[in-house]
């Protein structure tokens, strides 16, 4: 027999109240049913986003949703700030160029946080820049950005604020309205602790105005359509019918939990991995802009970081993450994203030293799972 653990930044672990609601018959979708489960979904996620604005629910991954914001708000020959500290930033590069779309790129050191002040030197001095594309966690990395800081940069500018918060929204604080976040997308299987499948996307009034004249082709991500429909309490498609109704469920979780609880659980459990790690004598990867959703930690030299998350995910059931691009092999990644309590960080930081001293790595076992306890006795 073997148990599995999931410690991974998405898809993260589903709590049985939501593998229960996906286990109900299927119901039609233009039903009063399926509309009162809509209006709620659609409710809940307002809370979750902290926004008045509208949130469109997409049968797609995250990256849909981000597809869906470059291609509501630009057309081809526009120019967009883009952040790359990672994988994911690089994504919205990607994704403009496939549009057409000039992206004038910010790199970023992997490992750093985006300087808001260098996001304000750029908009000055490029008065074409109509968007800047961030990222709020960038899972490749485990780094978190300063979104609240660099909303204060772009409000009063020409740009509408794009945020990729796929992994990070209803885990760490992300303030849409009051920051100035003009877009937010996200998705679902990460903090909103539901399989994959949905993609999330919030629009303010000054990104609802670049939706109107933008010219960039699209059909099934066309928002206007979404944006209709959302005010009949419909879709302009068939929705993903069965997670819409476990959405329902994890949004009643997070109302219950609330979300300033919910930040600090993720922040004890951050803490935690993070005092667990170091007491083992490993580094962070990002120790200036460490997330509280998901930690990077250095290879140490001699090991084999592939070989350490095989040997913890095929042998003993616990699956963290290796690293991404560039950095494959030579970090790890232990989330603690969504349904996640103290006793999966136990079990995650005791796998994590039993595996490295099988390979030889010199440490005093159980320091790890010690720092860990003595930050959640605190
Ligand atoms: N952005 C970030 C920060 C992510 O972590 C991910 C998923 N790992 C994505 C975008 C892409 O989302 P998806 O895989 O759901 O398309």
């Amino acid at each position: 027999m073997r148990k599995n653990y999931l410690l991974t930044p998405g898809p993260t672990p589903l709590p049985p109240q939501v593998c229960q609601a996906m286990a109900q018959p299927i119901i039609h979708h233009r039903t009063p049913q399926f509309q009162a489960a809509l209006k709620e979904a659609a409710e809940g996620l307002k809370y979750v986003f902290q926004t008045q604005n509208d949130v469109f629910i997409l049968a797609s991954s995250g990256t849909g949703a981000m597809e869906a914001a470059v291609i509501n708000l630009l057309s081809a020959g526009d120019t967009a700030l883009t952040i790359q500290g990672g994988k994911f930033g690089e994504r919205w590069t990607e994704l403009c160029k496939a549009y057409g779309v000039r992206p004038e790129v910010l790199d970023v050191e992997w490992g750093k946080a985006v300087s808001p002040g260098e996001i304000e030197k750029r908009l000055k001095a490029n008065p074409k820049i109509k968007a800047v594309f961030t990222t709020l966690c960038e899972t490749s990395t485990g780094v978190v950005n300063d979104i609240k800081a660099i909303g204060k940069v772009i409000k009063d500018t020409q740009a509408v604020l794009v945020v990729d918060a796929v992994s990070g929204l209803g885990a760490i604080d992300l303030n849409t309205d009051a920051w100035f976040c003009d877009v937010v997308v996200s998705g679902s299987q990460k903090g909103l602790m539901l399989p994959p499948g949905l993609g999330f996307i919030s629009i303010s009034p000054k990104a609802a105005k670049l939706m109107e004249s933008s010219k960039c082709p699209r059909y099934y991500f066309d928002l206007r359509l979404a944006k209709k429909a959302l005010q009949q309490t419909d879709t302009p498609f068939t929705p993903a019918i069965t997670l819409i109704i476990a959405l329902d469920e994890s949004l009643k979780m997070i109302k219950e939990e609330g979300l300033g609880n919910i930040f600090l659980r993720h922040k004890k459990m951050a803490d935690a991995t993070r005092a667990a790690v170091c007491a083992l004598g490993l580094e962070l990867f990002a120790p200036g802009a460490a997330s509280d959703v998901v930690t990077a930690v250095k290879v140490p030299e001699a090991i084999d970081g592939e070989k350490l998350v095989k040997t913890m995910r095929d042998t003993y059931g616990v699956t963290i993450a290796g690293g991404q691009s560039e950095l494959k092999g030579k970090v790890f990644r232990i989330a603690h994203m969504g349904y996640i309590e103290e006793f999966d960080i136990i079990v995650g930081i005791s796998c994590l030293e039993k595996v490295l001293c099988q390979m030889g790595y010199k440490f005093q076992l159980g320091q790890g799972v010690k720092a860990a306890e003595e930050v959640f006795l605190k």
